[in-house]
């Protein structure tokens, strides 16, 4: 096993740190925090993904329809709102 071990220094407290990886810069308190902040920082927006239902064509419908085994009209009802005919 040849872990990466290296001493450092905390890019945010300045602490002293036993490195196991090239890349950290951080101990592990401020590593979660920095984490934590950049997550926020590069939250995109909430842009609300709306799953459009999609306006199917007649014939999209008709062959989701069949694949359902449903006719044509019980699937549409299906979709646009749970009224049953059955
Ligand atoms: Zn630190």
């Amino acid at each position: 096993m040849s872990q990466y071990r290296s001493p450092g220094e905390c890019e945010v407290c300045h602490c002293s740190i036993i490195k196991t990886a090239p890349q950290q810069r951080y101990c592990k308190l401020c590593a979660v925090l920095v984490k934590r902040r950049t997550r926020q920082a590069y939250k995109p927006r909430k842009k609300k993904q709306t799953i459009t239902k999609q306006k199917l064509t007649m014939e999209q419908a008709m062959l989701e329809a069949r694949k359902a085994h449903l006719t044509y009209g019980k699937y549409i009802a299906k979709i646009e709102g749970g009224v049953r005919f059955e």
